[in-house]
């Protein structure tokens, strides 16, 4: 046997290789052929035979004189290859340098043995592992060698080494794992903690190892994790995950999704706890911000209408169970609109921040606050007792806007009126409340604003009738169902026509003539009012216009038409008066337009400028129904109309007082001494029209000569004579 057989015989190997090797020795050992020697041999042989390890001797020059059929399976020889090769031949280059250098330890250390792990070359070049006791018997007659016992350990050391390699992977995985984690023993003490669970909690290490988690749990939630450690031990859960709170070491609160594993060994039996952890605090406050903006209006900060049906329902709910009693209130801004027009839009959502904290602070923590959008805001009373709470909750709110507010360095009265609705557990759709509530605030408003007004369920059937009736209203529009009458004002001194008012006409199907007193306020509620101003403005300037071919005098004839107030915030409502009397050619001094104190009531300001451009087309006013209004002398001075048509109360009085004579009197010399036209409503009879004579009454009107006529019939008005009337 020699080296060339095997297959990669290194130079280096070659070059350290030991000098001088002994022969070698066969299966049956001829060194030493002493009986002793024999009888060694043999029982070496049988016992290598039956060996699991590997065995063979070494002369002192590494040279083998025996090697057992392990050995030579291992390295992949015969027995005739193996023998008299050198063993160092076998080594790995890599380990060659450190086995020679034992080797020669040993040959000076008789009986010595040395261990180690040696790296090994078989035949076919495969690398396997060898842990060897050589041992020095060279001055043993009997074997005159080194014994080597080896046992193949490749396989072991690939499977620590691999563990090793596991371990290592874990640990790092723990160590530096993103994810605070912790092991936790039996009792749930911390026996191992990474670096982000330091962090997160704001503790050491040293702090936390061989604690349980009370130290940094807030008080309130210790027995969140005490639970789940019971029930993971009891084995009623695998594992288990949950939320608690962990209060840090800066006192700052944080809020943690925990997963506990239990690690258990082969019998099912627990080892310890792993428990790694996620810091949902922020995903928490953001979810709370995006809530919180759901159910929020963005302006004031107040509940929004989402928030706000929501406490409904479970007000609700809850009344049943207490048997209380609950009120929505609906509080609208008066004229808020002319806020925004006077100030802008800004300064308006100014106001609307300051009614918030002005209503927020009157409101008690048990009822709810919302803006219901615009300028409505709602209020919920909770726990009532009787209607009279609900009545002391909305004279609160009115109360509080009491004050005035500034705005713009301008300081500002901003009244409010509310429609409030109580109802008790029978109750049993809370989305109507609303709409009682808001049909109770526009009778709050309809009585003049300012104030808070109960809901009874006759409003509801006045609120229904109503909406029909705008829808009605509408459809009349459309169909041609409204038309305007004309009723002649005479001069009372000739009795000669001087003018027609116009009045609107609504011939219902089914229901008959429906007075103005019905369908106009209804429709100054509505956009709709618009629509029919602009019919009668039409209307009306197309007949007057078409008099003149009637009476050549008729030239001098005008017309009035009454106007709403809502009327004038139209912006367009001057340049269509304007056109209309350039499409009909019509003299604008012909046109006089009645008006009521009430468009002052909106924004004075506003109406004072419409009026004001009218008037320098040409056009003249009437103060309607005076005498009925609540301020009527100063604005009588602001309004400056031409002519003051004094209300019919005056002049047909139920009852004949003298009192009535003496007010008629004063309020015509009064006129007069403005300079104003003054006509009289209503005249029915002779006396009267005598008596208005008297006091110089110039104009009047009334069923004493006409009621209003449809236009067919104003020109057998107009042939008549003085003396027909
Ligand atoms: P108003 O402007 O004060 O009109 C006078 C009302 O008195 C009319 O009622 C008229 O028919 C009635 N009247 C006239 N002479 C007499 C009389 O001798 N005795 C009595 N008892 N009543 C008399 P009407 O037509 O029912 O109108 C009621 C109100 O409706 C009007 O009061 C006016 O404010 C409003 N209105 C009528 N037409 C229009 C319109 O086209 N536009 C607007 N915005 N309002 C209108
Ligand atoms: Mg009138
Ligand atoms: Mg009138």
């Amino acid at each position: 046997m020699t080296s060339n057989k095997k297959k990669k015989p290194s130079a280096k190997r070659k070059a350290s290789r030991p000098k001088d090797p002994t022969s070698a020795i066969s299966q049956e050992p001829s060194v030493e052929p002493t009986q002793k020697a024999t009888d060694y041999y043999a029982a070496l042989a049988e016992v290598g035979r039956r060996s699991q390890d590997l065995m063979l001797v070494i002369d002192g020059t590494g040279s083998v004189k025996y090697a057992n059929p392990v050995t030579l399976e291992t390295f992949g020889l015969s027995l005739e290859e193996g023998l008299g090769t050198s063993a160092f031949d076998y080594v790995h280059p890599d380990d060659l340098q450190r086995v020679i250098s034992q080797f020669l330890k040993l040959l000076e250390m008789p009986r010595g043995s040395i261990r180690d792990v040696v790296r090994t070359i078989a035949a076919n070049g495969e690398t396997r592992e060898i842990e060897l006791v050589s041992t020095n018997a060279l001055d043993s007659k009997a074997v005159a060698g080194i014994i080597v016992n080896g046992r193949d350990v490749t396989e072991h050391n690939q499977y620590v080494k691999q563990l090793q390699a596991l371990e290592e992977r874990f640990r790092l995985a723990f160590e530096d794992n993103m994810a605070p984690m912790i092991f936790t023993d039996l009792d749930d003490r911390v026996f191992a903690a990474n670096d982000a669970f330091c962090t997160m909690i704001g503790f050491e290490r040293e702090e936390i190892l061989g604690r349980d988690s009370t130290l940094f749990t807030y008080p309130d939630d210790v027995g969140i994790a005490e639970d789940s450690l019971r029930r993971v031990a009891r084995g009623e859960i695998v594992q288990s995950r949950y939320v608690k709170r962990y209060l840090r070491k800066d006192g700052r609160l944080i809020h943690v999704e925990v997963l506990r594993s239990p690690a258990r060994d082969e019998d099912g039996n627990i080892l310890y706890h792993v428990i790694s952890e996620r810091d949902i605090t922020d995903e928490r406050t953001l979810a709370a911000q995006l809530s919180h903006q759901a159910l929020h209006d963005t302006l004031t900060g107040l509940a929004n209408r989402a928030l706000f049906h929501d406490r409904l329902e479970q007000a609700h709910s809850k009344m049943v169970r207490e048997g209380t009693l609950c009120a929505v209130l609906l509080l609208d801004l008066d004229d808020f609109k002319g806020v925004n027009d006077s100030f802008g839009h800004l300064a308006g959502d100014q106001l609307l921040i300051s009614v918030a904290r002005r209503l927020e602070h009157v409101a008690r923590s048990s009822d709810t606050l919302c803006r219901f959008g615009g300028d409505e805001f709602l209020y919920l009373a909770e726990g009532l007792t009787s209607a009279k709470d609900a009545e002391f909750a909305a004279t609160r709110l009115l109360e509080a806007l009491a004050e005035p507010f500034f705005l713009s360095g301008a300081q500002i009265q901003q009244r409010a009126s509310i429609g409030v609705v109580v109802f008790d557990a029978s109750a049993s759709q809370t989305t109507e409340f609303v709409q009682d509530a808001d049909v109770a605030l526009y009778e709050a408003k309809r009585e003049g604003k300012g104030r808070f007004v109960f809901f009874t369920p006759t409003m509801h059937q006045q609120a229904v009738n109503r909406f029909t009736l705008i829808q009605e209203l509408r459809q009349a529009l459309q169909a041609g169902d409204l038309s305007m009458h004309y009723q002649p004002i005479f001069e009372l001194a000739t009795t000669r026509i001087v003018g027609f008012e116009s009045l609107m006409r609504w011939h219902h199907v089914t229901r008959g003539w429906v007075p103005p007193s019905v369908f106009i306020p209804a429709a100054e509620q509505s956009e709709l009012i618009r629509e029919l101003g602009y019919f009668a403005l039409r209307e009306v300037v197309a007949t007057a216009a078409s008099w003149d071919a009637v009476r050549p005098d008729a030239k001098d004839l005008y017309v009035t038409v009454n106007l709403s107030a809502r009327q004038f915030h139209d912006p367009e409502l001057v340049s269509v008066i304007e056109q209309i009397l350039s499409e009909n050619s019509f003299a604008s001094e012909r046109l006089v337009i009645e008006i009521t104190e009430s468009v002052t009531l909106l924004n004075v300001t506003e109406t004072m400028i419409v009026m004001e451009q009218l008037s320098r087309l040409g056009i003249s006013f009437a103060l309607d129904d005076f005498g009925t209004g609540f301020s009527s002398l100063s604005y009588l001075a602001l309004l400056q109309p031409k002519v003051i048509k004094i209300d019919q109360s005056f002049v047909s009085p139920s009852i004949e007082r003298p009192r009535n004579k003496i007010l008629l009197e004063a309020i015509i010399s009064l006129g007069h001494k403005l300079n104003m036209t003054m006509l009289a409503e209503g005249i029915e009879t002779a006396t009267q029209l005598e008596r208005l004579r008297q006091a110089d009454c110039e104009l009047g009107q009334g069923f004493l000569w006409s009621p209003g006529v449809p236009k067919d019939e104003i020109t057998a008005l107009l042939t008549r004579t003085s003396d027909q009337w």
